[in-house]
């Protein structure tokens, strides 16, 4: 048993990267070739489908049924092209991760053979048998049915023999079923709510866009390993495992050279993306061994959301290639870092302004200020619902631990930023903003600086930071869909610029000037967020929480307790009022939380309790047992037991240990038992946010006996052979 163990290292350690079949092209010249994008649209499809499509896709027109069975036309011309045989609808139901049923290309031609067909009726719409997704009873009490439909905005792909379609997911009678319907709803409320705004500025912006870049951890295990442990493989955390004697202390794993498996693995996935249209665009070591993020090129936000979803199928898919497993759990190991998603937000006009980037003159600036500050506004007021949509049982055991942001929502501004807000509360509301350096420093001028000194300010510590032209949501752990995020900012934001927009009419129909009626509109916001929101110390310290509560920020730290966020009075208002969710969607959404919170912990604990007995226990009573041999053989021979202290007291140990192994593992289990009788989602999740508890208390002495123990009788895998071989 114990010689596996070392057999597996040897061999995982011994494993050499695999060539990598790089293109022969240019990077340029195979970028999206697996993509139907405007390209291929041009070349597949007839002037007046192609026209019909872009104005969908630019301006949200609809698409009728003859022009979406010529749109097919022309998809099905390209993908046999490209030697397609399925297609799918793709979409993102509240599972997590994307869901797709192929069907093949095939029909029969009533001659005795097959013919390949694909109209618009495939592609527009499909009824995927999908009742075992989860809905949040949805789909009990009204219609069983659930409806797959296309999103124009997000290409359709080729990955394998299969056409990919995404789509949206929603229930018969239109509730949202998935991830992206809430998102594409919310990207349609900031840009309503924004473009009133914007015309002020600039009377020809029709469209205001929301951008997304993400940053992916995770973390690579060598398969082999990883099979050796079921708490990976099952729950995708080890569950168990003493500190390795190095891990991340020396940082000498961050931005250090890549290795050669992991640079062979990395550089396939590169490849695939960019045929996929991804604009993969850095690479690194991250701080914890083993480790690793990649990020692309931002782009808008549904776009942009899709690819992240897509680029995770194909870390998984390529990982196994090359010998190893991908975690993207937010916390797959105790001690060092855990995996985050930074969200980049930002939003832009269909003109090119970049809303949340200083501007060219003091009106841009204006415009900036005005984005910017209403953007902290609504984290303010909506930090309990931003916490609860970053929220699961898996990321809770990331936020507030080694670099990752705690568990309470405030904006980190840094020192340019959070002076200029000061400044303006102190001048004359004409007082014009310049960019610094271009004018000689006058008295009255606010300044903001072309290339902020401070954005490289780092505060890690910080859940939701301005780094120059963006906000970075960093709280959104490694394995969500950004999109439940981005949902909960958009509506929110849009929300109080429909509110600040309201209050700018009553200033300017008073006479004033737009610079004036803004900056008088602002102050008020300014002064309150400043007093709040705004936090640029270490979010880590205990004067920190107490602070947070003085401010009247959420400081809940239950994953079951903080989804109650979605369904308070504001929430519901500011949800409704948006139109991003109704409020049965956001009850039936709790449900499904709370009951994948259930089903995650459950899953962690029985997997503990098994290992307990089937592993550790086992393990640690070989050894008491060839300890007790050694001492029964000494007293047979010396007749005494002088010369076994050593023995008896690590017998008396590991029996201590081993009993509260056992005590630990019953309790949980007659726990579990008692909340498995709950029915009550909510209640039953806060008696299983309990036993999250209690793995972590079961967890110590299991740990205490991995130090205890014979190397050569543990079967598990330790964090140094998991950490660092790749
Ligand atoms: P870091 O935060 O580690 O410095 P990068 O500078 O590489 O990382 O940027 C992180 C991500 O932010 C990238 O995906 C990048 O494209 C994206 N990003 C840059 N500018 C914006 C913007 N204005 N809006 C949204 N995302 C942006
Ligand atoms: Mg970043």
């Amino acid at each position: 048993m114990s010689i596996d163990r070392f057999d597996l290292a040897r061999e995982a350690f011994d494993k050499k990267a695999l060539p990598v079949e790089i293109p022969s092209k240019k990077m340029s010249e195979y970028f999206g070739e697996r993509v139907f994008g405007r390209n291929a649209m041009r070349k597949y499809l007839d002037p007046q489908a192609l026209g019909a499509l872009l104005e969908c896709i630019d301006k949200g027109r609809p698409l009728d049924r003859a022009t979406a069975d010529s749109v097919a036309r022309g998809i099905k011309e390209w993908a046999l092209e490209n030697h397609v045989t399925h297609i799918t609808h793709w979409f993102q139901p509240l599972t997590e991760g994307t869901a797709e049923k192929h069907d093949s290309l095939i029909d029969l031609d009533g001659k005795g053979g097959v013919v390949e067909t694909f109209d618009g009726s495939s592609l527009v719409q499909q009824e995927p048998d999908a009742s075992s997704f989860p809905n949040g009873g949805i789909r009990a009490t009204f219609e069983a049915r659930g409806y797959t439909a296309w999103d124009p905005t997000s290409p359709v792909f080729i990955q394998g023999d299969t056409l990919c379609i995404p789509t949206v997911f929603v229930a018969y009678t239109g509730e949202a079923l998935d991830y992206k319907t809430p998102l594409k709803r919310s990207l349609k409320a900031v840009s309503d709510a924004a473009i009133p705004v914007c015309r002020l500025f600039d009377p020809a912006v029709n469209k205001v866009k929301c951008y997304l870049g993400w940053e992916q951890e995770y973390f690579l295990v060598d398969e082999d390993l990883y099979a050796a442990r079921p708490d990976l493989m099952l729950s995708g955390r080890t569950l168990m495992g003493h500190m390795s004697s190095k891990s991340q202390q020396l940082s000498d794993h961050y931005f250090a050279a890549i290795p050669a498996r992991v640079a062979a693995f990395m550089r396939e996935l590169e490849v695939e993306a960019l045929r996929l249209g991804i604009p993969l665009k850095t690479r690194h070591n991250e701080v914890a061994p083993n480790q690793f993020e990649m990020a692309p090129i931002f782009g808008e936000a549904n776009l942009s959301n899709d690819q992240n979803q897509l680029v995770m199928n194909l870390m998984n898919g390529i990982a196994r290639k090359h010998g190893f497993v991908v975690l993207l759990h937010e916390k797959p190991f105790a001690g060092i870092n855990g995996s985050g998603k930074h969200c980049n937000w930002s939003l832009g006009t269909d003109t090119g302004t970049m809303l949340m980037a200083p501007g060219k003159d003091p009106m841009g600036n204006l415009q900036f200020l005005t984005f910017f500050v209403n953007t902290l506004a609504a984290v303010q007021r909506h930090n309990a619902v931003l916490k609860a949509s970053i929220a699961s049982a898996t990321n809770a055991h990331r936020l507030g631990g080694h670099e990752a942001p705690p568990a309470i929502i405030s904006a980190f501004l840094g020192r340019t930023m959070s002076a200029v807000l000061r400044k303006i509360l102190e001048v004359p509301s004409d007082t014009p903003i310049e960019i610094a350096g271009k004018k000689g420093r006058s008295v009255g001028l606010i300044e903001i600086p072309e290339i902020f000194i401070d954005n490289t300010d780092r505060n890690r510590t910080s859940p939701f930071a301005f780094t120059g032209n963006r906000f970075e949501f960093r709280a959104v752990g490694s394995s969500a869909n950004c999109a439940g995020a981005l949902t909960t900012l958009n509506a929110a934001v849009a929300e109080q610029l429909l509110d600040f927009k309201q209050q700018l009419d009553r200033e300017l129909s008073g006479g004033k000037s737009l610079q004036v009626a803004v900056m008088d509109t602002l102050k008020p916001i300014i002064a309150d967020i400043i007093d709040k929101v705004c936090f640029d110390g270490n979010g880590y310290t205990e004067e920190w929480k107490q602070e947070a509560v003085r401010r009247g920020l959420d400081t809940e730290t239950s994953v079951p307790e903080m989804f109650k966020a979605f369904t308070t009075p504001s929430s519901v208002a500011m949800f409704t009022r948006t139109g991003v969710y109704t409020g049965k969607e956001l009850s039936a959404r709790n449900e499904v939380k709370w009951d994948m919170y259930v089903k995650k912990v459950q899953i962690e604990s029985r997997v503990m309790v098994r290992m307990a007995i089937n592993h550790v226990i086992p393990a640690a009573l070989e050894y008491k047992k060839r300890l007790l041999r050694e001492v029964a053989l000494y007293r047979q021979v010396m007749d005494n037991e002088l010369g076994c202290r050593t023995e008896l007291e690590l017998i008396g140990r590991i029996g201590e240990y081993v009993d509260d192994v056992s005590v630990k593992s019953e309790a949980m289990r007659l726990a579990r038992k008692r909340a498995n009788a709950i029915e009550d989602d909510y209640e039953r999740a806060m008696a299983y946010h309990e036993i999250a508890g209690q793995i972590e208390e079961l967890r110590r002495p299991i740990d205490k006996l991995e130090e205890l123990v014979d190397n050569q009788l543990w079967p598990l895998p330790k964090y140094r052979e998991l950490l660092f071989i790749s």
